[in-house]
């Protein structure tokens, strides 16, 4: 792999200052110490659509019982996430965590759905899972919506595609095809203690790689045990550190330059 010229840390904070249009990817390395359920191949036997249609009864109650909880997670990582934010300098944040991690006054896309949030397949319609705790605990037939149509958790079952709209609203954040020719809508992906075997995330860095130029840059802040993602990907600029502290970093370095 070609070994790229290093750049300064002042250029990523001029071309983040100048552009205001990046793309922030967070990945579960950011819960660091939450305790949460992660949907894997051992979780489908008891969480999966045919559970859903022919044992509601056991599917809600597994789901309200295990996935759901915690609801939202804070902690030292999401604290700099946040100041991060507020500095103005991205488009669109993409959380690929279940659990919220990012307050509800920034909007936010959850390509594998949020365990809060359960929604209609005819209609769309979205519901607070919390708010139907006791329901879901006792829950002896498919939920139904008012409009007649069934009511899943928006939480992916292991192997389930991705929404069709959740997953355009994915790729319009980064890029735009005008008559067939893809173009760049951000100049900089910055990933958070993300994982880079999910099939989503690999696609964003290598389709983003495959088009951007000089003006481009990704950003990798991971944790010291993925420091080979570094090595694999060879991206503009990278930190492995404990993630909180590189955020630390970065955003001092952005208030000066502001
Ligand atoms: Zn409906």
């Amino acid at each position: 792999m070609n070994k790229k010229p290093k750049l300064p840390i002042e250029t990523l904070l001029e071309h983040l200052v100048k552009h205001k249009d990046a793309v922030i990817v967070l990945g579960p390395d950011i819960l660091e110490d939450s305790n949460y359920f992660a949907i894997s191949d051992v979780t489908y036997e008891c969480y999966n659509r045919k559970m859903m249609i022919k044992k509601p009864n056991e599917f809600w109650k597994y789901y309200s019982d295990n996935i759901m909880t915690p609801l939202a997670t804070t902690n030292k990582t999401t604290k700099e996430i946040h100041s991060l934010l507020s500095m103005n300098i991205h488009s669109t944040i993409i959380d690929t965590n279940i659990v919220k991690t990012i307050a509800p006054n920034f909007e936010v896309i959850s390509p594998n759905g949020k365990n809060n949030v359960l929604q209609c397949v005819k209609c769309q319609k979205e519901y607070d899972a919390h708010s139907m705790f006791n329901q879901l605990q006792d829950q002896q037939t498919v939920l139904k919506c008012d409009c007649g149509g069934n009511i899943k958790p928006t939480v992916l079952y292991h192997g389930e595609k991705y929404s069709t709209p959740v997953y355009q609203s994915v790729k319009n954040a980064i890029f735009t095809e005008e008559n067939g020719k893809p173009e760049l809508n951000t100049h900089t992906l910055i990933f958070i203690g993300v994982d880079f075997t999910d099939s989503l995330i690999s696609e964003l860095i290598d389709s983003y790689d495959a088009l951007k130029d000089y003006q481009h840059y990704t950003v990798i802040i991971t944790d010291k045990k993925n420091r080979d993602d570094l090595i694999y990907y060879n991206p503009e600029f990278g930190v492995t550190d404990d993630l909180n502290q590189a955020l630390k970093r970065l955003i001092n370095l952005i208030k000066e330059k502001e």
